[in-house]
């Protein structure tokens, strides 16, 4: 009986999953791979290899005079149904209506998405199995079982790897971290979950700053599918250097990115209260000089940037006011307690329900930049004021949290190991720049 062969082999095909793994420390690394081989640290994502039966289903040895099973690959078309498939792979349809009858499978079965891949395997037009990708890492699996058909849900989970690398400011932040190999993603977790309370991304980036950066990539049958966490990472802007560690406990009640020290790198206020992606001038890449447009002459902060740039609050607060205010246009002003607000000026309109009373949380959009009052172009006016007198935001100490003193042991252990890799990182790719 082919079918006794066909699942008997289930259990015994241990996926491979080291096919194809890539190696993605830089060229000026390779020496070091060694040395960062030992620090990768197991991650919780990489559990178990699964089973796929795919390959099983492809090489399936007929007994006797049964024809060779034949394998098909199908992409969806916009509008295709699985009859239209059935039907253009030559498998008898009339298998269609007991396959939507498994009560499993008939919602995956049914709804099909243009650019999925369904495999189909019969022998002579006669469906033995099924595959489809649900997402990156569930497949269904549907397979001949006796007279019926076997529904599976296949798990895939991905193979995640520790790297590092390190970026060269030319021009933007953002070029920077592409030529490095980093994803987008990545690049604005740096900017908004680890450095965005220490480094306003909106002025003070310079061509010269420099990065670095230890994280997850992951993988899938040995293809990138995406960058994971950000373990650790070095900003040197300006000369200033800036270090921050991911450290969960092993309870999981502390979670986040902190200084060596154990100090969180989450603060009360954000240095820019404005989405600096949008200001092109930081991301140009044909201007050495990103930043134009700042103006301490009065008492705040102006960061240039097209009409519709969203604004974000500084920090937790409640609305003090939200309405015309004089020169500064359409203005919100956020009172934070102990005496600190912040106010935000010429906007092109507010957000919706900013009202006085309102509470508004970190990083919450609160309006838009424009030009409204006394403004020559579209700029958000920005004052941090303590107990009434202005002060220079970026001189102003913000309060932040610490890692407990119960997890400090567990911090120091979790913070060295990922110190490691960022220095090791550092020193490799510095002697790299020395000796071009
Ligand atoms: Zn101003």
């Amino acid at each position: 009986m082919p079918n006794t062969d066909f699942l008997g082999g289930r259990v015994a095909a241990p996926r491979t999953a080291d096919t194809g793994r890539r190696v993605f420390l830089s060229a000026a690394a390779l020496p070091l791979v060694g040395a960062m081989a030992l620090l990768i640290r197991p991650s919780v994502e990489d559990i178990p290899a699964s089973i796929d039966l795919t390959p099983l289903a492809v090489s399936v040895r007929p007994v006797e005079t049964t024809p060779a099973p034949l394998s098909v690959e199908v992409k969806v078309e916009p509008d295709d149904t699985l009859d239209r498939i059935f039907r253009s792979v030559g498998i008898d349809n009339t298998v269609l209506s007991q396959l939507r009858q498994l009560p499993d499978a008939r919602k995956a079965l049914d709804l099909l998405r243009p650019g999925d891949t369904i495999t189909l395997t019969h022998v002579d037009g006669a469906l033995l199995s099924l595959n489809r990708r649900i997402s990156n890492t569930l497949t269904l699996s549907v397979e001949r079982a006796g007279d019926g058909y076997a529904v599976d849900y296949i798990e895939n989970p991905l193979d995640v790897e520790v790297g590092a690398t390190r970026a060269h400011i030319d021009s933007s932040l953002f070029a920077a971290g592409r030529r490095a190999g980093l994803s987008s993603e990545t690049i604005m977790v740096l900017a908004n979950e680890i450095f965005g309370w220490d480094i306003d991304f909106a002025l003070d980036i310079r061509r010269g700053d420099e990065f670095t950066v230890v994280y997850e990539r992951k993988f899938q049958d040995g293809r990138y599918v995406r960058d994971g966490r950000v373990l650790a990472a070095e900003f040197v802007n300006q000369g200033r250097v800036h270090r921050a560690v991911w450290f969960e406990s092993a309870d999981g009640s502390v979670r986040g990115y902190f200084t060596p020290e154990g100090q969180g790198m989450r603060k009360a206020f954000l240095r820019a209260p404005v989405d600096f992606t949008r200001i092109s001038s930081g991301f140009n890449p044909h201007r050495l000089h990103p930043i134009s447009g700042r103006v301490r002459a009065h008492q705040g902060v102006d960061y240039a940037a097209p009409t519709g740039t969203a604004i974000w609050a500084a920090g937790d607060g409640r609305i003090q006011f939200a309405g015309r205010k004089g020169g500064y246009g359409n203005a919100v002003i956020i009172d934070h307690g102990r005496g600190i607000t912040t106010l935000y000026g010429h906007m092109s309109r507010f957000a919706r329900a900013m009202r006085s009373g309102r509470r508004v949380t970190q990083g919450e959009v609160i309006g838009y930049v424009g030009s409204t009052g006394a403004a020559t172009g579209p700029h958000l006016h920005y004052e941090y004021r303590v107990d009434g007198h202005h002060k220079n935001p970026a001189k102003v100490a913000l309060p932040n949290v610490k890692v407990p003193p119960q997890f400090e042991q567990e911090f120091r252990v979790a913070a060295e190991t990922a110190l490691t890799q960022l220095r090791v990182t550092s020193r490799a790719e510095g002697q790299a720049l020395a000796s071009r």
